[in-house]
């Protein structure tokens, strides 16, 4: 029961409207100042809420690093599961019992380095999960070693002169791998980003979600970003909204003026891994009568 209390005329609770879907008991949580996960969170949050699906049907899944912290702040059934395997881990409450909404929201390490390929097989299978990037562009938690997001010529710790390898373009090899949705935006875009997770909710097929997020005291102090600040004032100025652009053209290179290209990309009904295992087995059926 919240407790009101009455101050210069003005009512103030001790509870958050969202308490409901928070173990605030868990709070404060473990991130830096500057960074993105609380947006992140509390869209996340908020577009639970109004999906209009009872929050017992909700089940979110996380790997390994920073990101893989929210679904500990949440009070819903939530696992925090191994490094790389949360992808794997929601395919199977997904496949054990259809009715649930699972979502997997994870960090680009997590989800690209150490558990790319279970990720690509999911969105080949176009199982029904929500899949919600965050990408920093490094390994934030373990000291911001670089991985396979981390932008060409851009500085870690483990690249001090600037990494020499290609990065993966996101939301390119999401598309091309067979994702029924797939969309980009920042920690900036705090209204098309809840818009988004509210649309992942009803889509039936894989949704995927790459969210760019500030990592202040790694990536940002190596590659110029004074602070959080700063990034956002970078996500905030050069972001480009182009729901048709081209994806193989929109690679990111995080060094400012170079655009972010954000966007609602796809959006298409495609069979899903149940729908397809569902004909086969009548196909047989019908068949065998
Ligand atoms: Fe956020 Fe980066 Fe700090 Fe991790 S290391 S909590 S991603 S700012």
């Amino acid at each position: 029961m919240a407790k009101v209390e009455l101050v210069h005329g003005v009512e103030f609770s001790d509870r958050h409207p969202r308490d409901e879907l928070l173990r605030a008991e868990r709070l404060p949580h473990i991130w830096c100042p500057g960074c993105g996960l609380g947006i992140v969170t509390k869209c996340l949050v908020e577009g639970i809420k109004r999906s209009g699906i009872p929050a017992d049907r909700h089940v979110v899944v996380s790997g390994i690093g920073c990101s893989s912290r929210i679904p500990g702040y949440l009070n819903l059934d939530t696992y925090h599961t191994t490094h790389g395997r949360a992808v794997a881990f929601a395919t199977g409450i997904k496949i054990a019992n259809p009715d649930l909404e699972v979502t997997v929201v994870s960090g680009d390490g997590d989800l690209f380095n150490i558990g790319g390929n279970h990720l690509i097989h999911a969105i080949r299978r176009n199982i029904d999960l929500n899949v919600f990037c965050v990408n920093n562009f490094n390994y934030g938690m373990t000291g911001g070693q670089f991985g396979a997001t981390t932008p060409t010529g851009a500085k870690t710790s483990t690249t001090p002169y600037g990494n020499f390898e290609a990065s993966f373009n996101i939301p390119y090899m999401i598309a091309a791998s067979g994702a029924s949705y797939v969309a980009r935006w920042t920690t900036i875009h705090v209204r098309q980003l809840l818009k988004a997770m509210q649309r992942a909710f009803q889509v039936q097929g894989l949704a995927f979600i790459e969210i760019v997020s500030p990592c202040p005291p790694t990536f940002g102090e190596l590659n110029n970003f004074d602070d959080g600040h700063a990034m956002m004032e970078y996500f905030k100025n050069c972001s480009r909204i182009d729901d048709h652009a081209d994806l193989s053209k929109i690679g990111l290179s995080m060094r400012p003026p170079d655009p972010i290209v954000v966007g609602n990309f796809i959006d298409m009904k495609k069979p899903t891994y149940h729908e397809m295992e569902r004909r086969l087995v009548e196909e047989a059926r019908s068949r065998s009568k």
